[in-house]
């Protein structure tokens, strides 16, 4: 962790123009122009030839360089190209291109004849889910969505409440991110990520002309580079900002005056590991149990993490035949745990283009249309669903990233 932290940190010294400079780019020699329309620097060029560490280290990138001599050039193992991440999902994806789209669609200020109306302003904002890790807000709230409400809606919700509400081309668009950048996010995908590296280009270059050339911004020409970052140090969860932003925004709360903050932060700390240290001896006199029941709610922890309930938001899971499964109840048998669950009867792709939904494991299917009750051990199970609503009885059953990890 700490070396993609000190990445972050590093990047901004390593002597080189802002992304968003002319020539900008920190893993190709395309070059950018000044967009009057958007107001910002825009690259048009999805091909590049790429940087290398010989010609950097070399100073033979003009306007690319800037400023003193970085000390990083010092570290000869450090491939100053290829070891600097760009493919941050936090701000490349779910607050750079996916906030854009957004505000571009409900706005109309992304180069689009015309806006989504009030109406479907409110189809998508009343389909949104709230129970996927936090509670999604309306579409009239996008200016304060979180980064997490974005990576909902590109990872999960997005693909359901867009179908039948944006233009079809616009729609079969968003498919591509979504798709690259599913594959991006699992290791088990990792096979196609040839493919994901096709599709984000096909995005890209798209995007010139259902959008306009005035907004390829550095974010957009970026998810060119994604795949090679992927390919480097693994998938986005990996790389992502998401921990350090958390953990600053955890020491920021730590703060309640203005001056001795270090003292403050360091005093704080102490005590909460103290109060850590103390749970941990106390919790170590309870009984372990994966299966905890209050009223007619039964919980299901695994060993791996895995958390499945008989609520409707956590209740469903993918075997490894691939059978949708909704968690009735979990009960104990000697020393093992049984899952007592119903299997959706026919389910089929939610999508065909660009690939079948399925190599991806989702599908669509009627939730009410169940097997009989069946038992299921714990090691059958290949990860757990996110289920979103699409329209009359019929759901969208999307794998829950993380879990899938654990299988
Ligand atoms: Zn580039």
């Amino acid at each position: 962790m700490f070396s993609f932290l000190a990445v972050y940190i590093f990047i901004y010294s390593i002597g080189v123009v802002s992304y968003n400079g002319i020539h900008g780019c920190l893993k190709c020699t395309t070059k950018g122009e000044y967009s009057y329309s958007s107001r910002t620097v825009v690259f048009p060029e999805t091909k590049a030839l790429l940087r290398t560490d010989q010609k950097f280290r070399l100073k033979k990138y003009g306007g690319h360089h800037k400023g003193t001599e970085t000390p990083l050039l010092r570290i000869s193992e450090l491939d100053m190209i290829q070891d600097f991440i760009i493919s941050d999902s936090l701000h490349l994806l779910e607050l750079g291109v996916v906030k854009r789209c957004l505000l571009g669609w409900r706005d109309g200020t992304l180069g689009l004849e015309g806006k989504l109306c009030a109406r479907d302003i409110n189809k998508i904002s009343n389909a949104l889910p709230r129970e996927i890790h936090r509670p999604m807000r309306s579409m009239n709230c996008l200016a304060f969505w979180k980064g997490v409400e974005y990576r909902s809606f590109l990872n999960y919700v997005g693909i359901v409440v867009l179908k039948d509400v944006v233009k079809d081309h616009i729609y079969q668009h968003f498919l591509l991110l979504f798709v690259a950048t599913k594959i991006c996010s699992c290791d088990i995908y990792k096979k196609y990520l040839s493919v994901a590296q096709l599709m984000f280009e096909t995005y890209v270059e798209q995007f010139k002309n259902i959008y306009s050339e005035d907004y390829l911004t550095s974010n957009v020409h970026n998810l060119v580079h994604v795949v090679d970052d992927v390919n480097r140090f693994g998938v986005l969860q990996s790389i992502s900002a998401y921990p350090f932003e958390h953990a600053l925004f955890q020491i920021k709360r730590l703060l309640h005056m203005g001056n001795y903050n270090l003292e403050q932060v360091v005093n704080r700390l102490s005590e909460r590991n103290e109060i850590i240290l103390s749970n941990v001896r106390h919790s170590k006199k309870l009984l372990p149990s994966n299966i905890n029941k209050r009223g007619n709610v039964v919980y299901f922890l695994s060993k791996d993490g895995l958390y499945l309930s008989n609520n409707m938001k956590d209740a469903w899971f993918l075997t490894k035949t691939n059978d949708i499964v909704k968690m009735v109840t979990a009960l104990p048998e000697n020393d093992k745990i049984k899952i007592q669950g119903h299997s959706i009867k026919k389910k089929e792709d939610f999508f065909k283009i660009p690939i079948c939904s399925s190599y991806l494991h989702i599908f669509c299917a009627d939730a009410f249309n169940l097997q009989m009750l069946t038992f299921y051990n714990p090691d059958d199970i290949f990860c757990k669903l996110v289920t979103i609503h699409y329209k009359d009885n019929i759901s969208v059953f999307i794998p829950l990233h993380h879990t899938i990890a654990n299988y």
